[in-house]
């Protein structure tokens, strides 16, 4: 039979547990960060602006998402607006930001909410995720937020939380369906949209990956990592794989004050995006191997290499890619596939990262 002592504890933790929803909810109220997308207490979200700031916000920082949210809402104030435009509109819009095909998939979900659904999003996690670019987590992190349902999407700040919180000893991404379970008994009965907000605030200010301020912590009192003082600790995560270095040339081209570009293929990375001409991208190319697949442009003698190289890290692999420049006569074609830009107007291109560096390395900008 329990000892009085061990039911004693049993019913606090009962108790504490049952007091973490209504805890986190009281914190938010206070709390709660001014975000461009997120509906002021007491104010009806709007699914269009939570759908956008959550496709925009995956795989990227709240701060860099700011400007971009603010351009797309002046341009495409709503949903159907954006289903007008034109994807390479769209992809302009979004440079910079990484991820394209996040953009192309924004433009085809628009395109099918405005047909399909009239403009209006569905407000089931089901209905989202029959549509473009929406998977498991956005579709409940819009489903929460826009449209109050009760379920728990959990990104990397609700993961953090959680797995310090309830001290989850098995590692990512194993441990993904276990933190799920867990993170839903933070919810709500009511406002399960702040349940998930309030969390992911918690983990953006409070429980951050280092050092967390655990005396500001609304559910400080039962968290497991912190008895234990081993916060850091956790998430635990298998070590990561880092990918092979992929190697390649780039050729900037010059016609007075013009750039030769072209777009790349639609599927694959960077789909559709503007590149310069280059070498393919490959693991221990040489340097010889890649600048043999210059460009054939009549009129260039010898191509200058540029001093150092370009490096850049895409999810799956690191980038290190050798520039060369070259200048041609004002009357020089573009070759077939390819056209000249004013560089005063390469701003408008849907230039990738990598090949806004490229440029800056070639032209000195
Ligand atoms: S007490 Fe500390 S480690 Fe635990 S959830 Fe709060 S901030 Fe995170």
């Amino acid at each position: 039979m329990p000892s009085r002592t061990a039911i004693k504890k049993e019913v606090s933790t009962a108790t504490t547990a049952a007091a973490r929803p209504l805890a986190l909810l009281q914190w938010y109220d206070r709390h709660r960060r001014r975000l461009p997308w997120r509906a002021a207490a007491g104010e009806t979200p709007d699914p269009y602006r939570v759908w956008l700031s959550e496709i925009m916000l995956q795989q990227t920082t709240v701060k860099a998402v700011g400007p971009y949210f603010e351009k797309f809402v002046a341009r495409w104030p709503d949903v159907s607006a954006l289903g007008r435009a034109s994807q390479d509109d769209v992809l302009r819009m979004w440079a910079g930001l990484g991820y394209y095909s996040r953009a192309r998939n924004l433009h085809a979900c628009a395109v099918a909410v405005a047909r399909e659904h009239g403009g209006i999003f569905p407000d089931t996690e089901e209905g989202l995720r029959a549509l473009p670019g929406i998977g498991p987590y956005t579709a409940a992190a819009i489903a929460a937020i826009a449209f109050d349902r009760r379920t728990m999407p959990v990104d990397g700040n609700i993961e953090r939380v959680v797995s310090r919180l309830f001290a989850v000893e098995e590692e990512l991404p194993q441990s993904k369906p276990l933190i799920q379970q867990l993170a839903a008994t933070l919810l709500a009965d009511t406002r399960a949209g702040d349940s998930a907000q309030a969390l992911m605030d918690l983990g953006s200010s409070i429980c951050t990956p280092k050092k967390p301020a655990c005396s500001l912590c609304p559910l400080n009192e039962d968290c497991a990592a912190r008895a234990l003082g081993t916060q850091e600790a956790f998430p635990r995560k298998a070590p990561k794989k880092s990918g092979t270095l992929r190697r390649g040339a780039a050729f900037v081209v010059t016609r007075g004050d013009e750039l030769l570009v072209r777009s790349r293929p639609e599927k694959g990375l960077l789909g559709g995006m503007t590149e310069v001409p280059g070498s393919d991208w490959l693991a221990g190319q040489d340097d010889e191997a890649a600048k043999e697949q210059a460009p054939d442009i009549k009129g260039i003698a010898r191509w200058q290499r540029r001093v150092g190289v370009v490096t850049h890290v895409f999810t799956h692999f690191p980038l290190e890619l050798v520039v060369y420049t070259a200048k041609v006569e004002h009357r020089t074609r573009a070759p077939e596939g390819m056209r000249w830009v004013p560089i005063a107007t390469l701003a408008d291109e849907a230039l990738p990262n990598v090949m806004r560096k490229v440029i800056a390395h070639a032209l000195d900008i």
